[in-house]
Parts: structure tokens; C-alpha cells; sequence
């Protein structure tokens, strides 16, 4: 698949072992190459993308594979010139969405990064026997993990023995020797600027505006909800571009229909309606969990009306969202005083890794490439060191970026209360009722919902099923025979 709008490549899975059968979900040419074959490793890699060829950059004793995408239309050999320069600390001067391979190329080391946020999630096997594995999905490196030893800069997989997923911002160095070290390359900012109030709405919109810009490539659709956080992404899109593509989707249990049509209609957008039901939209859960690779309910259950979403949209485009803004705003912690809503942020922004709420698996199985903009590295930087008595003032939540876009959007828009995409699209409620409707207390919903999304995480993560391959109602029915849910 040829296309401007997916980055050379998507997914990778990096091996000593010599070149073998990998089992990647991203959809999209596959190619295996060769990174560096003297001395004491050869290592080859399978490459998912537009054009898995050029996602290597190659000079000297040096090969780099870039996964995903950097500002600048710099590929890997952006990426290259840097690491030539600094080594390892290249990956604290580089912004993007991504993940990158180094492998020096008489194969005595490999550097392996991700970016700030580890949106591009990377997992990583050092045997003792030597060899090294990693991969852009754990799932792939199962059962190779057996043998793993422990590597700083990591965190073991729930259910996958020895395999290892790199932290966020975080760049390990692993030699051939067995020797590893791990160097961080951004850290969620602690402290707080005092910015005046009119300087931090336009730095807001500032770095939005480039943010979206580097990340625009046609074919594109934004996903609009009618909320604040897609309007405004929908809006600096229209600034940019001088158009805009949007899709909304509702259920036959609920929908953001009306206030969705209101911004596009307002920006001029080439709009679209997708219209489903929430049964099918619940159904994505197996998915969810093995893209993810998460078994947390909360964040599956955000993503589920998404990951519905995708299958609408034409693959080999670029779907830009408006996702993750309210985590460094606080936006979901409505009427709490500046001083606990500083608290939440804080917690909230240092819990985020490992969720993988931001990970391009979620399109890339059907040909799609995601960005998310609130969470560029320049956008996060900015969100997350202003005060707290900017994200909420005079009682109005996420204020600085509504004043941001004062200018740009329905004032109904501006103002219109926060609405989670798992609530206007029924999800929350509908997966609920469904509970209720087995039997399950009411005060023991999220604890089956909970069970639900670990019980399916073994099948598919750990154990290997794929996901269309698993039934949901029998794994409902197995969880509310076997805990204790209903009294
Ligand atoms: P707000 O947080 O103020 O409701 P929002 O709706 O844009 O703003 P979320 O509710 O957090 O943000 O939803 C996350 C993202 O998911 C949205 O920014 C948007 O890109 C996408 N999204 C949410 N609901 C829909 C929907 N019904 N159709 C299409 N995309 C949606
Ligand atoms: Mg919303």
C-alpha cells in the first residue's frame, strides 16, 4: 500500500534470530531487511508501512529504522545525522510519534527509543543466550521471554514472561556484551509557569496550530464529536489546509449528530455521518484489547467507539483526532478547586504509560495511521506546565483551550460541557445494562467489566487468539459464572 498519508513504517519487529514468520497486525506492505549482518549479530527486521524500505537510513557503520513519523518530513535520516552526532541523547532532541531501532552495524549494539509519550509503543527480549528481539506489539515476542533478562528503562508485560515494554521518553543501549543502559530522553514536566492568561490562550493555540501542521498528509479525516478538543483540532485543520474532512459516528443508543454538524457546518468541512449500532461498537472489545494490549476497562472503553469507528474509514488514509486533551488539562475533573485538580493532573500524568491509549495498532490494522495532536510533544510541554487556574477559571473547565478558539468556533461550541466519546456514543451505558441484564449487582459492574478485559487480554495478548476468533458473550458468561459478581 502506496500512500502519502501512512509513514514508511507502522510497525516493525527487529530479531537476531534470523529472519522468520512474525505475526504483526498492522495491514500494510511487509517487507524484511537486512539491518546489519558482521561480527557477532545479524539483525534482521520485518517492516510494516508505505515503504518499509524507506523507513532505514544507513551511513557508515550506522543503520537506524524509524517507525512513525518526526516533524520536518525528516525520516530515518533525520534521525541518522542526529544519532551521529550525539548518540543516544539524539532521542532527547526529537519530537515525534514514533519509535527507531539503531543497530551498529558490526552488530556489536542496539539502541532502541520511543518518543515522549511512547505513543509508538516498543517491546523488547534480551536472552541470556544473547539475542535480541523487539517489536512495536508484545504479542509477537511471546514465548521468547522465557530466557529474558531484566533491562533498566523497562517494565515487565502482565502475562508475557520476559518480554519488556520500554518506558515512555526512554532510550536503552543494549550490547552484544550484555551490558544495558538505559537513558532517559523526557520526563513529564513537575513544575509550573506563571504565564499571563492572554499570552498562555495564544501559546496554546501556537503550538496546536504546529502541531497539527507537521501532522497533516492527505488523505486525512478528522474524527469530530462536537466537543471542544476535535473542534478545535478540526478548526486549525481548516486554518491550515483551507479544508477539512470530518466523520462523526452515533449509535441507535446515542450520538453527537447535532453539535458535530454545528462545527462543521461552521468550517466549511467535507462531512460525514456514520451511523452503527452500539451491539457492534461493544463487539470491538477483543480487538481493542490486542491492539492495545492493555487490559485496562477504562481506557478500552474509550477506545471502543473508535476503534468502530476506523473500520468506516478508507485505508491508506490518516485519521487526526482530538484525543488525550483532557489528561495535562484535567478536563474530566470537573468542580474541583485548583489545588486537587493540580493534584489529578499530576496523577493522571504519570499513570498515562503502558495504557498505550495512543497507539497507531489501533489503526494500522486496517490500513490507517493516527495522529493526536494534544499530545505532540511542544502541545503536552505546554498543557502540562501551565497552572491549574488556567485549565479551570471562572468555573468553566479546560478554559485555556476554549478561550483559544473563542474566534474559531461556534460560540455554542466554546462552551458546550465536556461529553466523553464513551458516553455520547452509549457505550459506558450499553456495556453496563448488558452486565446488569447477566445478573451482575450494580455495584459490581466495574469489577466485571474489569474481569472482562483481563480474561480477554490472556486470550489474545497472552495466549495468541485472534481477536475475531474470541466470543464475547461466552467470555461474559465464564466471568459471571466464576466470580463473585452478582451478590
Ligand atoms: P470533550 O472532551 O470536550 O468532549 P471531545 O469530544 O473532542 O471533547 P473526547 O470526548 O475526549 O473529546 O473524545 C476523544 C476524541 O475522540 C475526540 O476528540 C474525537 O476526535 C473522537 N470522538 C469522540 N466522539 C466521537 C464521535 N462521536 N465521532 C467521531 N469521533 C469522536
Ligand atoms: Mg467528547
Amino acid at each position: 500500500m502506496t500512500s502519502d498519508a501512512i509513514p514508511a513504517a507502522v510497525a516493525c519487529h527487529v530479531s537476531t534470530r534470523g529472519p522468520g514468520p512474525t505475526r504483526l497486525s498492522a495491514r500494510a506492505s511487509e517487507e524484511t531487511l537486512r539491518l546489519a549482518g558482521q561480527a557477532r549479530w545479524q539483525v534482521d527486521a520485518t517492516v510494516v508501512g508505505s515503504a518499509p524500505q524507506g523507513a532505514v537510513a544507513r551511513a557508515g557503520d550506522l543503520a537506524v529504522l524509524l517507525v512513525g513519523e518526526i516533524p520536518d518530513d525528516g525520516g530515518p535520516e533525520a534521525v541518522l545525522r542526529l544519532y551521529h552526532d550525539l548518540g543516544p541523547w539524539a532521542f532527547s532532541e526529537l519530537a515525534g510519534r514514533f519509535a527507531a531501532v539503531v543497530v551498529h552495524g558490526a552488530g556489536e549494539r542496539v539502541t532502541v527509543s520511543v518518543d515522549h509519550a511512547g505513543t509508538v509503543p516498543l517491546y523488547v527480549v534480551h536472552t541470556w543466550d544473547g539475542d535480541i528481539d523487539v517489536a512495536t506489539e508484545a504479542k509477537v515476542l511471546a514465548g521468547l521471554g522465557d530466557r529474558g533478562r531484566p533491562l533498566p528503562g523497562t517494565d515487565e508485560v502482565p502475562g508475557l514472561r520476559g518480554v519488556r515494554r520500554l518506558r515512555a521518553g526512554t532510550c536503552l543501549t543494549v550490547q552484544a556484551s550484555g551490558h544495558s543502559r538505559a537513558r532517559d530522553t523526557w520526563t513529564v514536566p513537575a513544575h509550573r509557569e506563571r504565564v499571563d492568561p492572554d499570552a498562555a490562550v495564544a501559546e496554546v493555540r501556537a503550538v496546536l496550530e504546529e502541531a497539527v501542521a507537521w501532522q497533516v498528509r492527505e488523505p486525512m479525516t478528522t474524527v469530530l464529536s462536537g466537543g471542544i478538543d476535535s473542534s478545535a483540532v478540526a478548526a486549525t485543520v481548516r486554518a491550515h489546509s483551507g479544508r477539512v474532512a470530518t466523520v462523526t459516528m452515533g449509535t441507535d443508543r446515542s450520538d453527537e449528530f447535532a453539535p458535530a454538524s454545528l462545527v462543521a457546518r461552521h468550517l466549511g468541512a467535507r462531512h460525514t455521518q456514520v451511523s452503527t449500532t452500539v451491539d457492534s461498537v461493544l463487539a470491538e472489545l477483543p480487538f481493542v484489547v490486542a491492539l492495545t494490549e492493555c487490559a485496562d476497562p477504562a481506557v478500552n472503553e474509550y477506545l471502543l467507539p473508535l476503534a468502530r469507528l476506523y473500520r468506516e474509514l478508507p485505508a491508506g488514509s490518516r485519521v487526526m483526532t482530538g484525543y488525550g486533551a483532557d489528561i495535562p488539562l484535567g478536563g474530566m475533573h470537573r468542580g474541583q478547586a485548583d489545588m486537587a485538580l493540580e493534584e489529578l493532573i499530576v496523577d493522571d500524568m504519570s499513570t498515562f504509560d503502558g495504557l498505550n491509549e495512543l497507539s497507531p495498532n489501533l489503526g494500522s490494522h486496517l490500513g490507517l495511521w493516527t495522529s493526536h495532536p494534544y499530545w505532540d510533544r511542544a502541545v503536552l510541554q505546554r498543557l502540562t506546565t501551565l497552572a491549574a487556574g488556567l485549565k479551570r477559571r471562572e468555573g468553566i473547565d479546560k478554559w485555556v483551550l476554549r478561550q483559544a478558539f473563542a474566534d474559531a468556533l461556534p460560540a455554542e461550541t466554546v462552551s458546550r460541557p465536556k461529553l466523553g466519546i464513551h458516553e455520547g456514543s452509549g457505550t459506558t451505558s450499553h456495556w453496563s445494562e448488558v452486565l446488569l441484564g447477566r445478573g451482575v449487582a450494580a455495584g459490581r459492574v466495574q469489577a466485571a467489566k474489569a474481569r472482562i478485559s483481563r480474561d480477554i487480554y490472556d486470550l489474545v495478548v497472552a495466549g495468541g487468539q485472534e481477536p475475531g476468533d474470541v466470543d464475547l458473550g461466552a467470555v461474559t458468561t465464564a466471568v459471571v459464572a466464576r466470580e463473585e459478581l452478582t451478590g
